[in-house]
């Protein structure tokens, strides 16, 4: 077998010549040239001159690799046009890498959830370029219409992806999940309704049709998504944003009390800052131990029983979630409605209160739908992951690729078949 045959195949190219193989200090160059004029023209096609392109291959035997591809130019006699060799699978015009290099960096970024940095250091070339790459492979894989087909509960929820300088000012973004099948489909930028609503819009109406449920955090934003877009969908209110509020009307109280007591904030030996992690537990998961703990820490912070009352408010809008039968539900979230606006009441539990008043219906939708949040709890714990790999993203079009190639369940199959 000869010594240039033995070359192609190692490098494992379609329909190349190897010309030469350099060493150079930091990586191997391995110089190619593609056959022929691929396309015919109207008249005479001619040479007219070569260019080189130097492009970042996969590794090979442990050792950086480029690849430098003499694309021979071609000029028409006739009608003047030039033209210089192109395959798609070999690089693509603006691409830094290979077709193959790029789409082993989209595995390891998107599918392995690797840093950039660390791949970049693999590939021994920069961090743009893989980052390039895998957005102009990535996103023709994100953006696959058959990456999702009909969705029976949709999902909307806020997601902070990053703080930008100087003022370290948050920059929100709105994931779109299908909650039954626990898959990210999109990301949008920005929490107000706009961007979901013009994302909705762009679906099929038998698409939208088909979406009998829609969660919701207890925000106006996107009630509003879904009184526009999906008006016969049912709205159902997430148990886990629910829970927060009441959560967070406790804390309030507890800063409330905790101020007029002792007139400072909690500290290390105040009963009430003690108190403070025990009581967000739920009552069922306490022992008797921690529950005797958290009555004493009350009796000695909370002199009007003001924290105590508020940390049973807390339980008793938990409790709207131990309700197996929908019925009962509707009954119990009206009875919090009415008895927690009582004029008698703390501020923070009328407070409470009002605003459960204000989404009883989604409230109450979930226990016929019985869509829980989880599957949106693990894409956000694998877009937490994606950010912190990052170190903090601040490029939109880089979050959502990244996030959806991680989350998404994009095809892998179709990979072989994407150019950059
Ligand atoms: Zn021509």
């Amino acid at each position: 077998m000869d010594a240039t045959r033995m070359c192609a195949l190692l490098v494992g190219l379609p329909e190349v010549t190897i010309v030469d193989v350099i060493d150079h200090d930091n990586y191997l160059l391995v110089t190619i040239t593609t056959p022929g004029p691929a396309s015919a023209c109207c008249g005479v096609v001619h040479r007219h001159g070569i260019r080189e392109v130097v492009l970042v291959d996969l590794n090979s035997f442990g050792r950086s690799t480029r690849l430098a591809w003499r694309k021979q130019r071609w000029r028409c006699t006739a009608c003047g046009r030039t033209w210089s060799d192109e395959n798609g699978e070999i690089g693509s015009p603006r691409c830094a890498l290979t077709t193959r290099a790029a789409r082993w960096a989209t595995v390891q970024v998107g599918q392995r959830g690797r840093a950039v940095s660390d791949v970049a250091s693999d590939l021994g070339c920069g961090w743009h370029c893989v980052m390039d790459a895998v957005v102009a492979v990535g996103e023709q894989l994100v953006d696959d219409p058959d990456r999702f087909n009909m969705v029976n509960a949709l999902g909307l929820d806020e997601t902070l992806f990053a703080r930008v300088r100087p003022f370290r000012q948050q920059c929100w973004s709105t994931q779109i999940v299908d909650v039954r099948r626990g898959q990210l489909l999109d990301v949008v930028p920005g929490r107000s309704s706009t961007e979901p609503c013009r994302w909705l819009a762009a679906r099929t109406d038998a698409w939208k049709a088909s979406i009998d449920w829609a969660t919701l955090d207890l925000s106006t934003s996107y009630r509003n998504v879904f009184d526009t877009m999906l008006p016969r969908a049912t709205q159902v209110a997430d148990p886990f944003h629910v829970v927060r509020l009441a959560n967070t009307a406790l804390d309030e109280c507890r800063h409330r009390v905790q101020n007029q007591t002792v007139s400072h904030r909690g500290r290390r030996h105040d009963p009430l800052y003690r108190a403070q992690r025990r009581l967000t537990i739920a009552r069922e998961r306490l022992s008797d131990d921690q529950h005797e703990k958290i009555l004493g820490l009350l009796r000695c912070g909370d002199p009007h029983q003001e924290v105590w009352f508020a940390w049973n408010a807390k339980e008793v809008v938990r409790q709207i979630y131990d309700h197996t039968d929908p019925d009962l539900a509707v009954e119990w979230v009206a009875a919090i409605s009415r008895d927690f606006v009582d004029r008698e009441m703390l501020f923070e539990v009328r407070r409470l209160g009002r605003t459960i008043a204000k989404w009883a219906r989604q409230i109450c939708a979930w226990h016929r739908s019985r869509v829980t949040n989880r599957p949106t709890e693990a894409i956000n714990n694998l877009v937490k992951r994606v950010k912190r790999v990052a170190f903090g993203l601040t490029n939109f079009r880089h979050y959502r690729v990244r996030c959806l190639l991680y989350a998404g369940k994009p095809n892998w199959d179709l990979l072989p078949t994407i150019q950059p």
